[in-house]
């Protein structure tokens, strides 16, 4: 009896598997519909951002740098690569100008290759 059991409910699970929906998405041929929430690419609002170095200060795994030309000339970069995707720079940064997208960073063998320049202060920008 209890052998007969058994084979019922497996029976009854490989039923189940072969009507319902599969849970996995056959991602990346599948557009992925991540949350709104979700902790994706880094984006910068450029129009906010002044230079200040918190996000950078506060990174804890050296996933940004700001590249200071003079007081008024800078770069901040992300590295993709070595980014935890935690949200502190966006917690850090008093402006608001440093967030999450819910987009996914894509992969590659190369690091380097997915460094972005978050923003780009030239002299000349100043009003
Ligand atoms: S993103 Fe925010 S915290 Fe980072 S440098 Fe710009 S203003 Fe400062
Ligand atoms: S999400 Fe975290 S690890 Fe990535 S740049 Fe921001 S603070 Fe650094």
């Amino acid at each position: 009896m209890e052998r007969l059991k058994k084979r019922f409910s497996l029976l009854s699970a490989i039923i189940d598997a072969l009507i319902e929906p599969p849970e996995t998405v056959g991602y990346p041929f599948t557009k992925l519909e991540l949350p709104e929430t979700y902790r994706g690419a880094i984006v910068i609002d450029p129009e906010k951002c002044t230079g200040c170095g918190l996000c950078v200060r506060d990174c804890p795994a050296q996933g940004l740098e700001l590249v200071k030309k003079s007081r008024h000339e800078f770069k901040l970069i992300h590295y993709p690569a070595r980014c935890a995707y935690c949200g502190q720079c966006s917690i850090s940064c008093r402006r608001k100008a440093i967030s999450h997208s819910n987009q996914l960073v894509g992969s590659t063998s190369n690091p380097e290759a997915l460094v972005v320049v978050l923003k780009e202060k030239e002299d000349e920008e100043q009003g």
